[in-house]
Parts: C-alpha cells; structure tokens; sequence
C-alpha cells in the first residue's frame, strides 16, 4: 500500500515532509544549532535533575509548568509575569497550538517570504490557508506593501520572522507595530534566532504591553545550544494563554523536559557564553564571503544566506564532498551555512575555496 491509497486529508495529498537533511558527516552547519555542547558541569547537573525527576516519573508533570514559566518570564524581562508566558515542544509546537487556537478551517495565516517554511506547514496541518506576502530585495518587509496585503486578506494569523530564517533580517519595532496595527487578528513575531541579533537591536517584547494581540515566540533550541530538550515559549497578554489552554494536550511537557530546561536557565550565563563568539564568527565569514566576490545577506542570525550560485545544487553537493553539510533552502541561487565553532568554519571555507 502507498501513501496516496489512504483516505488522507484531500489538503496532505502530495505534500512532502519537512526535511532538512541529517547526514552524519564531520561538519554539520546546516539546521542553526549552536555548535557548542554542555560542559561537564552542566552535564553533570542536568543529569542530576533528570535523577531526581525520574522519581516521580509514575506521576504526571505539572499541566501548566509554573516554576519554569516562572524562569522563563524571569529570563525575558520586560516586566513580563508568569500568565504571560507559556511554553512547549518547540516553538514549532508553540507556532502549532497558536494555530490551533487563532487559525482553522476558514482562516487565514500569512506570512513575507523567503522566510521560515514551517510557519506555512503547520498553517496547512492546521487547516489553515497559507497566503504569502513577499519581502524586498533586501530582505526587509515595506511596511506600507505589509498593510496593503494584509488589508487585501484579512488575515487571522500573521506571521513576522525576526531576525528572520533564512535570510537573517532583523525587523525594526516600527515595521512590526504598523503591521499589528494594521492586522484585524492576532500578530506572531517568531524571535528564534533573538539572542543573536546585532547588539541594540530591540525586540517586539518592546511592544507587548499596548498590543494584546501580538504574540512572541522564542525557544532555547539555538543560542541556548539546547534544541535536543525540544523547548520553546512565547510572550503575550494572559488572555492569549487562556486561549492556549483550551488546544495544548494536557501534560505536553514531559517533567524531564521541564527539569532540562530549568536547569538550563539556571545555567544560562555558560549556555549563552557563546553568542558573543558565535556572532563574532558569523560577522567574519559575512566578510570573507563578500571578500570572495558573493553577495551575502547582512545577518542578524546564527547564519548566513549567501549566492548567488547558477546552480546552487552542484556547489552544495560539491561542499558535502568535502565533508561539510549546508543548507539548500531560501530564494533559487542561494545557500544557507549556519556558524558553528571557529574549526568548522576554516573547514567551510576551505572547502568552499576548493569547490568555487
Ligand atoms: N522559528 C524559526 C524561525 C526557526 O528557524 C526554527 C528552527 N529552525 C524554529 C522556529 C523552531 O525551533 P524549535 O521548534 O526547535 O524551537
């Protein structure tokens, strides 16, 4: 039997999965991890808190994962309180369950592409209809063509990526406060790649208190060099996270999860430890790409969008040659590298030398 002989969704029929490739090889710097891993200590502490967890493992975590909502809210700042956070798998699950609660059979989810190819997935496996608006040459979004095409389809869930993947852009607050203005339903600004932003840039947390209707997401899969705890979490008026209440499965998050990520955030002066370096990194081989010729998009991300390649294909098949795995994704004639430590990227360099 084959896919297409079940009676799946008229809407899955002929969709192909999310897939960014996971090919063993010795330089991966293709999904925007952080390179670096825990330190004993830490390792040492997770595994502490995962022992004592275990204990209780007969009974269910806590439904509403206060205390870490509590550290979580705690980390943001802004004046934030517990209520306003809340957290999940992934700020993909996060994404997920704010369709499920805003999106749906009849509505409208949009977003300014090139940018994160799950916003528009988890749309469709929410029955949601994905319209996509477009970005400048720059990247950047016009604020006034953001109106305009949110004025022409009425949107219930739009979508702002900042600093976006895969081009790296940052959004100044004023852009996202005409486009929430201007939204008639609820406004995402996904800040996954936050911590990585230029210093001074702010972020749409900024916004939060006269704009109920805006959510924003982050998660600890990148600067806090944590995506195998699977954690992400937003910030937004506490009536959002009622709504959220009302669609999360109860007791989503494992009690080990919740354990992880406490303990992370405990620890987040070593796990952010290398934003500084991993920036400085990215901001030098933005430099050494533009020295060879390319044109490489200004990053404000643990990675970097850079082209344009007639046929982007053989130089990414000719990179994993030599050993090193980047991303084929984003506009035709670019390629996406995300930073990893200081070895790994004299190894992309070198080979992408050899393959140019
Ligand atoms: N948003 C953006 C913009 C991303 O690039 C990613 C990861 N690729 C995510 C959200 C999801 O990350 P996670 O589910 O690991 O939190």
């Amino acid at each position: 039997m084959k896919l297409g002989d079940l009676p799946i969704r008229d809407d899955l029929r002929g969709r192909t999965p999310y897939g960014a490739p996971q090919i063993d090889v010795p330089v991966r710097l293709n999904t925007n991890e952080n390179p670096y891993g825990p330190s004993a200590s830490l390792v040492g502490d997770l595994a502490e808190a995962v022992r004592r967890s275990a204990g209780d493992l007969n009974r269910y975590p806590d439904r509403d994962a206060l205390e870490l909502r509590r550290e979580l809210a705690a980390y943001l700042g802004h004046g934030l309180a517990p209520e306003q956070v809340w957290a999940a798998n992934g700020s993909n699950e996060v994404i997920q369950q704010i369709l499920q609660a805003f999106g749906g059979p009849g509505r409208v989810a949009m977003g300014f592409e090139p940018s994160y190819s799950m916003h528009p997935i988890i749309s469709t496996g929410a029955s949601t209809e994905w319209v996509a608006g477009a970005r400048e040459d720059d990247f950047g979004i016009d604020p006034a063509k953001a109106v305009a095409a949110i004025e022409e389809h009425r949107p219930d869930v739009v979508f702002l990526t900042s600093p976006n993947n895969p081009t790296g852009t940052a959004l100044d607050p004023e852009v996202i406060a005409r486009i929430v203005g201007a939204a008639p339903g609820m406004v995402v600004v996904d800040e996954a790649y936050f911590e990585f932003a230029r210093t001074g840039t702010p972020s749409a947390l900024t916004l939060l208190p006269d704009n109920p209707r805006l959510i924003v997401t982050r998660t600890m899969s990148k600067a806090f060099a944590m995506a195998g705890t699977r954690l992400g979490y937003l910030a937004a008026h506490p009536a959002v996270v009622e709504a959220l209440l009302l669609v999360r499965l109860p007791y989503h998050l494992s009690s080990l999860t919740q354990a992880a990520a406490l303990v992370a955030l405990a620890h987040r002066d070593e796990l952010l430890g290398t934003v500084d370096a991993l920036r400085a990194e990215r901001d030098a081989v933005v430099e050494w790409l533009r020295g060879r010729g390319l044109t490489v998009a200004d990053s404000d991300a643990n990675f970097v969008l850079f082209g344009r390649f007639a046929d982007r294909r053989a130089v990414w098949q000719g990179l994993l040659e030599h050993g090193v795995l980047i991303r084929e994704v984003g506009p035709p004639e670019w390629l996406r590298v995300s930073v990893g430590t200081v070895e790994e990227m004299a190894a992309f360099r070198a080979a992408l030398e050899e393959v140019l």
